[in-house]
């Protein structure tokens, strides 16, 4: 028999705002437990809830490039139930009124895949489990978060994966998050079913959480459609159920039989004003939206004439993206200026531990750089020599004058330097009278090095082999 999956995602994402969404807490990552905390996002009797206004617009911004329709008057719901991460028993979500509706994310390869809503809540806090007790840090309870939910329009692990690279890389270009799933700032629960290819029907899904990487949610879906096809085959049922996916042992274990709407016993909260949001304020945000990365793609292939690998490397985090098309503002050859970020610059990031973000060397520099290696100062390997030297700072071209690394297009000199290499290799001359013309790319290589690299190697190979013939006659 054969089988479709079936997938949809609700993709949590914590937004990139100072505060808390409603008190004045900071939402930094990595602070000592319970640090971070007031009576509003603990729920103490008396407090009250306000609206921070940048996390409505960081979470707008992200509704806009998803191509949803906003909701004008929005509304904010209490989701109630115990749990030790949640001081105030209930969550501050959107259940009935949620902030933006009926969007679309298109993949890569041109599949499009529907958002059915966006809304805005709270995060709860972290358990720690240890060894003998649970502790729980309150810090993270009242972060905003967004949570982006797709229609279940994806067709198995590969392609929820492309989503949500495609997710990640719209929500960090706008600068809305993060998006780092190792400190959970991007969080995505899978449903999954599986139906008979061709069926219209959805089989009973099943909902998989703690999915903490890309490959947990590749090896968690791949996982899990075996087993329901498994159970369908040997003449089961699946039951709607939550599973847990066990990194270690690689499968998905259920934990509970899956909670339906009702049972969180939604209400409206008493305590927040519907969130109106007018025609005006979307204008504005419009206005506001810079180039994403697809399109700066499509632009780079268009009047650059990049490649698609280029492309897709040069894109595929905002920083590095912008850096490059600095370079080139500032007089680099496209080609070339993506050649020196791709390898050189990629490689010194990685090897100081650097995220493209911390950029130390200035666009200027490279630019510079990459002037001296078209005019002919300096060769290939004295350039990356120069760049490892400037890459936390420093002036191309001064280094260069300073060390003494200009390259000679001096012909008597280079002439001069041959003449002796050519009368220390007196059998190598011989050698290439006699026919074998690999002895010259010998003579040449020894001028090469007596010059100290600093010359351009046809122009050394040239002035070799005018001393060679006159050696014949
Ligand atoms: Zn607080």
């Amino acid at each position: 028999m054969n089988w479709d999956v079936v997938i949809g995602l609700e993709t949590h994402v914590e937004l990139s705002t100072q505060s808390k969404v409603f008190c004045g807490c900071s939402t930094a990552f990595g602070a000592p437990p319970n640090t971070l905390c007031c009576p509003v996002c603990l729920g103490l009797p008396g407090s009250l809830p306000v609206l921070n206004e940048q996390a409505v617009e960081l979470a707008l911004k992200a509704a806009l490039a998803l191509n949803c329709t906003v909701t004008p008057v929005s509304r904010f719901d209490r989701k109630n139930y115990f749990y030790p991460d949640l001081p105030k028993a209930y969550q501050i979500s959107q259940l009935y009124a949620p902030l933006a509706r009926d969007g679309h994310l298109d993949l890569p390869g041109g599949r499009r895949i529907r958002i059915s809503e966006m809304h805005l809540e709270e995060d709860a806090g972290k358990l720690h489990h240890h060894a003998d007790r649970t502790a729980v840090d309150y810090n993270r309870c009242g972060v905003p978060l967004v949570e982006i939910v797709t229609a279940p329009d994806l067709t198995g692990g590969e392609e929820a994966v492309a989503y949500l690279e495609q997710l990640r890389s719209i929500l960090q270009y706008l600068g809305v998050s993060d998006c780092r799933m190792e400190e959970g700032s991007l969080r995505c629960d899978v449903n999954l079913s599986v139906r008979l290819a061709g069926s219209s029907e959805l089989g009973t899904r099943t909902e998989l959480k703690n999915l903490g990487s890309l490959r947990a949610v590749r090896l968690a879906c791949e996982y899990e459609a075996q087993r329901q096809i498994a159970i369908l085959e040997s003449g089961g049922q699946v039951r709607c159920q939550t599973c847990r996916w066990d990194e270690e042992a690689r499968r998905t274990v259920p934990m509970r039989d899956k909670e339906q709407v009702g049972d969180y016993r939604y209400f409206p909260d008493p305590d927040l004003p519907p969130l109106a949001v007018g025609e005006e304020w979307l204008t504005h945000l419009r206005a506001e939206q810079p180039e994403l990365a697809h399109e700066k793609a499509a632009r780079y292939a268009r009047d650059w004439q990049l490649g698609e690998y280029d492309c897709a490397t040069l894109t595929s985090r905002r920083g590095l993206a912008e850096f490059f098309e600095q370079v080139v503002a500032l007089g680099a050859p496209p080609k070339q200026a993506a050649n020196w970020i791709m390898g050189q610059v990629l490689r010194r990031l990685s090897a100081d531990g650097l995220a493209v973000e911390e950029i130390p060397m200035s666009a200027r520099s490279l630019a510079d750089l990459i002037r001296l290696v078209e005019q002919g100062t300096v060769n290939r390997n004295t350039a990356v020599e120069v760049f490892d030297a400037v890459f936390t700072g420093g002036d191309p071209a001064e280094y260069v004058r300073t060390h003494r690394l200009e390259q000679s297009s001096d012909t008597e000199q280079i002439a001069s330097v041959a003449a002796d290499v050519l009368a220390q290799n007196h059998k190598s001359v011989e050698d290439w009278l006699s026919g074998k013309e690999k002895a010259a790319g010998f003579l040449v290589g020894q001028t090469m090095r007596a010059l100290g690299g600093k010359a351009p190697p046809a122009l050394v190979g040239d002035v070799v082999r005018q001393l060679l013939e006159r050696e014949r006659s």
